[in-house]
């Protein structure tokens, strides 16, 4: 028999490549979202259009299935998630609590849940030179205004769920996710894909806006490793909230130096330091996530930026455009 699953969130850009590792994994998928994937057929064995703040959805999405991949978020980068945090707060409060009890009531065998590194505290990424943040640092909790203080309350949900017997549960938190078929224009998009996009449309000796002074600092994950490591989760016993990220720190001005490197472009930087930039400085300690699933992400940036660059670039409503847009990282 096939292992049935539901991927809420699979018109978005992980839940779409989620559907397509599981589908070549063997399993048989249903797809959920409010939206079918912008840029690329769905893998899903069936697709279905449904608002998964509303229970009755819910019972519907997760419906004789043996795994739940809770993947839909109202969500941006960080200029949508500063801008919008009632609704982003009270639409995920609701896709979350009301997917739980679903997944509960319809008895699937596990359930997983995407958090995000905007759980951790703020006072402990003050520096670009930050420490890498360890799963147990989330306590005392400080974490990003609306967006953050949701997917954690989310996390402790799935935890009560699991305490009680009533779900197993499983929680990555994801640290900036990136390439080919995410977002990269309208509001939404995150830092990697906003710049490929800027040095995708500018010509050679232009210069491009950044959002910031481009000294803060991320980790940037390959979404092959993402999807791989959700599985992986998925299968291990763990049951605590686990770093799922790359431990490669860079500055924002280093990740536009690496895409216009790779662009062949020579560009100036105008940094506008009045738009949002988020925490200082945010990385990943991957110790538990190797001592739990013996592995950890290991696509370079450079080759994954070589990817999102080259889809970005050869979407040919974008070169059609100036780099006027925003620059955003969460
Ligand atoms: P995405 O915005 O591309 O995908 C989210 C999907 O959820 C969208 O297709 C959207 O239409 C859908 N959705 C929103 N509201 C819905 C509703 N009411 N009913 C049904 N579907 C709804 O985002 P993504 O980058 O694919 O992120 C997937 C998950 O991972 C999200 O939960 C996000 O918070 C989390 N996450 C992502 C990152 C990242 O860097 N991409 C980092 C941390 C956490």
């Amino acid at each position: 028999m096939k292992r049935r699953a539901v991927v809420a969130g699979a018109g978005g850009f992980v839940g779409h490549h989620l559907v397509r590792f599981l589908k070549s994994n063997g399993y048989w998928v249903r797809g959920v979202d409010l939206k079918a994937p912008e840029y690329a057929e769905t893998d899903a064995d069936e697709f279905e259009l449904l608002d998964l703040r509303e229970w009755d959805n819910c019972l519907k999405a997760t419906r004789e299935v043996d795994h739940v991949y809770q993947l839909a978020a109202d969500m941006g980068g960080i200029g949508f998630i500063t801008a919008f945090r009632a609704d982003v707060a009270r639409n995920n409060v609701l896709i979350n609590a009301h997917m739980l009890e679903a997944a509960h009531q319809n008895a699937v065998s596990r359930y997983f849940y995407s958090s995000s590194a905007c759980i951790y505290p703020m006072f402990k990424q003050h520096e670009p030179d930050v420490t890498p943040l360890k799963e147990e640092d989330a306590y005392p909790a400080d974490p990003e205004e609306g967006y953050g203080w949701e997917k954690l309350y989310a996390e402790k949900l799935s935890q009560y769920y699991t305490d009680e017997g009533k779900l197993e549960t499983r929680v990555a938190r994801f640290h900036n996710i990136y390439g080919p078929l995410g977002t990269y224009e309208g509001g939404r998009e995150k830092a990697p894909a906003a710049i490929c996009r800027k040095v995708a449309c500018a010509a050679d000796g232009d210069e491009i806006e950044i959002w910031g002074d481009g000294q803060q600092t991320r980790s940037f994950t390959y979404i092959d490793d993402c999807v791989e490591g959700i599985e992986r989760l998925m299968r291990s016993n763990h049951r605590m909230p686990l770093n799922l990220g790359s431990d490669r720190l860079i500055s924002v001005d280093g990740l536009v130096d690496l895409v216009t490197s790779i662009a062949g472009k020579t560009l100036r930087k105008r940094h506008d330091t009045s738009k949002p930039q988020g925490v200082r400085g945010r990385n990943s300690d991957n110790s538990r996530c190797r001592q739990v699933l013996g592995w950890e992400p290991s696509t370079t940036l450079e080759e994954g930026l070589r990817q999102t660059y080259a889809w970005i670039a050869s979407r040919h409503d974008v070169l059609d455009r100036s780099p006027t847009a925003t620059t955003s990282n969460g």
